[in-house]
């Protein structure tokens, strides 16, 4: 089993760590710059800038910042050997990205699970899939500072899967603990929602207010307001809150049964497998194939997609005029037929505003190809790196019994 060679790594929280953020916020900088920033002596920041330099986390910089006054030695971080690792897991197969410090792609991995319930066969793969990854960072003599698993379900506080409804084998592990002992892993889990914000977002102006529709096998909701995902601290609450939970919204009193456990939730009726289920004259076994039904115009299928399109353009006016969105990016599986229920979901907003207001609205396809889904999942890596506390604090749901949801197995 291959371990990192990282006896004492930069830990959220130590000087060293706060040192390298200062970097990352403000980019190259002096010695005395950074000490001045920190409130301390020169001297007194000399250890932090010898451990930092001699273990390669940070490296001379070619950058003067001030070309007019007297040189000085600057220093930045060491991109070419500080790596962020993410890790998804998307129709059925595991898959990783791994960049440097400048989010240059390094390595890609993938592996497929044929069976999406066999944990001992995943367990294999990722471990298979590590020791790739692992291999090219020791031959490019880096180091891993961060990885983010993101997960395509529910998670509880405490990084304990509980309940992947397309995805059983994840059911029960606990992935931050799991790596971190047997390969060293810093690995933080949660759920893939923040991979495709970062992904989704990564070239789009600051000041927009952008809804992520990420309608795959279910439905999943994020808004995303000048750059800040809107996220509620979960810390002890018994449900989910915000809009994490958009899809498990009720639209029919006993209505169908949801894989949440709940009655006639939003998704129970137009998240893709739902969509598969309820229409079986489709002859489709899964959101993808119901997506390539679309895109090859195959009976009906157009029908059935638009129709439930217009009918979630419905539900999500309220939110669209809430939070003042003027974005709406479809992304997940179902986004790659978006040319074809677009017209519908576009006609059905349009009998909330009039043509003016609806002028303002830029509604569409996002770029969920598992590429760029695992690029958005090595940003969260980096971004916890750097700020931990932001994504703990609104992690997962309150689980005190350690329990998985009962519905998993
Ligand atoms: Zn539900």
């Amino acid at each position: 089993m291959i371990k990192l060679s990282e006896e004492n790594p930069v830990m959220a929280g130590s000087s060293a760590h706060t040192v390298l953020r200062l970097f990352y916020e403000n980019g190259p900088a002096s010695q005395m710059e950074i000490a001045r920033k920190l409130r301390i002596t020169k001297a007194a920041s000399n250890q932090h800038f010898s451990r930092l330099i001699e273990e390669n986390y940070i490296t001379e910089s070619a950058v003067q910042p001030n070309p007019r006054g007297r040189p000085s030695q600057v220093w930045q971080i060491d991109s070419a050997r500080n790596f962020f690792l993410g890790l998804t897991v998307e129709d059925g197969a595991l898959g990783a990205v791994l960049t440097d410090f400048s989010e240059n792609v390094l390595i890609r991995a993938n592996r497929h699970l044929h069976d999406r319930a066999d944990q001992t066969a995943l367990l294999k793969l990722l471990d298979d899939l590590l020791k790739t990854i692992l291999n090219k960072i020791s031959k490019l003599g880096g180091r891993l500072l961060q990885c983010f698993a993101a997960i395509p379900g529910m998670i509880d506080q405490e990084g304990l899967i509980t309940n992947c409804p397309n995805f059983h084998a994840l059911d029960g592990l606990n992935l931050d603990q799991l790596l971190a002992e047997r390969y060293s892993i810093p690995v933080f889990s949660d759920a893939c929602s923040n991979a495709y914000i970062a992904a989704e977002c990564r070239n789009i102006s600051q000041d927009s207010t952008i809804m992520i529709l990420n309608w795959s096998d279910g439905i999943g909701l994020s808004v995303i307001c000048n750059g800040v995902p809107l996220q509620w601290p979960a810390v002890n609450v018994k449900r989910f809150r915000g809009l994490w939970d958009f899809s498990h919204i009720r639209i029919v009193k006993e209505g169908r049964l949801c894989h949440c456990g709940k009655r006639g939730c939003l998704e129970a009726y137009y998240g893709g497998n739902a969509l598969v289920e309820l229409n079986p004259e489709l002859h489709v076994s899964s959101a993808e194939e119901l997506a390539n039904a679309v895109i090859n115009d195959a009976a009906g299928a157009r029908r059935v997609v638009s129709e439930a399109a217009a009918a979630l353009a419905e539900q999500l006016y309220w939110v669209i005029e809430l939070f003042g969105i003027d974005t709406v990016i479809f992304s997940g599986t179902l986004a790659s037929a978006f040319e074809y229920y677009h017209r519908a979901f576009c006609d059905r907003l349009k009998s909330f505003y009039t043509d003016e207001e609806f002028a303002v609205f830029s509604i569409r396809q996002g770029d969920p190809s598992p590429e760029n889904i695992q690029l958005g999942a090595a940003l969260v890596a980096k971004n916890f790196f750097f700020y931990p506390q932001r994504l703990r604090n609104s992690r997962g749901i309150w689980n005190k019994t350690g329990k998985l949801n009962p519905l998993s197995k």
